[in-house]
């Protein structure tokens, strides 16, 4: 088994914030290689060059991790596509890809498992027997071609996200264990999420936390009881969508147009300078892995970087408004405002 990256996931921790970047299946079905609904990444083989890209333009931004693009790429989901055939083909080629970009930058790469959506709480032995079979054949694909540590995300039931950990320590990887949090406290095998992330930290996760699912707003007081619950590193990659308290999630936000999940989301969206105003809320809660999750785009993660102090290659490009041949001074005066608008929503968090 192959470590692509010359320090290792724990250690870049012990070392401080860890930039995570996400959102790979929304933006590229934003850019037209992935068809919203089945969501399947059938990008990796269709065009690995879209895919190469954009891997690309989140290093440029600042992410410290590229994720491989193999969520929603199991078994089951590869056969609502008529695809399951190249099931291997693609896990393998989605790992490679992600080694390839993280070698430009020095990146670690982590291996990606996800909800399968074959659980069922109801029958948690047959059903999650049908799961590890899943996440073994794919991990097993991906420590062959080389990953860091694995991230097992967007879980919806602790006996999923537990199967998911005990497969990771059965290959000896580091495991960060998130959760989507849909319902307003519980997972949907009723577990409130701070005791469900608990438990995956008492049996041995490497980090925990919660991803998806919530905007900044809704995830931060979460995260905070988290923080107090747990000893382990905790993750945070949330939405850049306006949820709220009376909507947390935003699988059901609603404008006028009707639901706006999962491609009418634009009128909700944060800014960027919101976005890098919950890095720096996140770390100072002391959350160790900030990132971002669908919705997410290489403005977003280079200000939440910059926002943490870094200077990342795409930087030489920031925003430099005083330069604006029309806006000039008053570009200034702009960015003071967007500013200003991002102080009326903290407070209102
Ligand atoms: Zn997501």
């Amino acid at each position: 088994m192959s470590r692509p990256s010359s320090r290792t996931f724990l250690e870049r921790l012990a070392d401080g914030v860890v930039v995570g970047a996400e959102g790979y299946v929304f933006e590229l079905e934003r850019r037209g290689y992935i068809k919203a609904g089945p969501y399947v990444p059938e990008v990796i083989l269709d065009d690995p060059d879209a895919l190469r890209q954009l891997h690309r333009e989140f290093l440029r931004a600042g992410a410290d991790v590229m994720v491989a693009l193999t969520y929603y790429a199991h078994r089951e989901k590869l056969k609502d596509v008529g695809r399951e055939g190249q099931l291997e083909e693609l896990n393998r080629a989605a790992v490679r890809i992600a080694n390839e970009i993280a070698a430009e930058g020095g990146a670690l790469v982590a291996g990606n498992i996800c909800n399968t959506w074959s659980f069922d709480p109801a029958d948690p032995i047959t059903s999650g027997e049908v799961v590890r079979a899943q996440y073994r054949e794919q991990l097993g694909w991906a420590v062959e071609e080389g990953i860091d540590f694995v991230i097992a995300e967007t879980n919806d039931f602790v006996g999923e996200a537990l199967i998911g950990l005990e497969v990771c320590t059965e290959l000896d990887l580091p495991a960060m264990v998130t959760f989507a949090s849909v319902q307003p406290e519980k997972t949907y095998d009723g577990y409130d999420y701070v005791d469900a992330v608990k438990r995956l930290a008492d049996a041995g996760a490497a980090v925990v936390g919660l991803n998806c699912s919530r905007g900044p707003e809704t995830m931060l007081p979460v995260l905070e009881k988290i923080r107090a619950a747990v000893d382990v590193p905790i993750a945070a990659q949330p939405v850049p969508y306006r949820t709220s308290a009376a909507v947390p999630a935003f699988e059901s936000l609603e404008s006028p147009a009707g639901r706006a999940f999962p491609i009418a989301l634009e009128p909700f969206a944060h800014t960027r300078f919101e976005m890098a105003d919950f890095a720096r809320r996140a770390a100072d809660l002391g959350v160790s892995y900030v990132g971002i999750c669908c919705g997410g785009a290489p403005h977003y993660v280079r200000a939440m970087a910059e926002a943490l102090g870094r200077e990342t290659p795409a930087s030489k490009y920031s925003p430099a408004l005083d330069l604006h041949p029309v806006l000039g001074d008053a570009g200034t005066e702009a960015q003071a405002g967007a500013h200003e608008v991002m102080g009326t929503w903290s407070a209102g968090a």
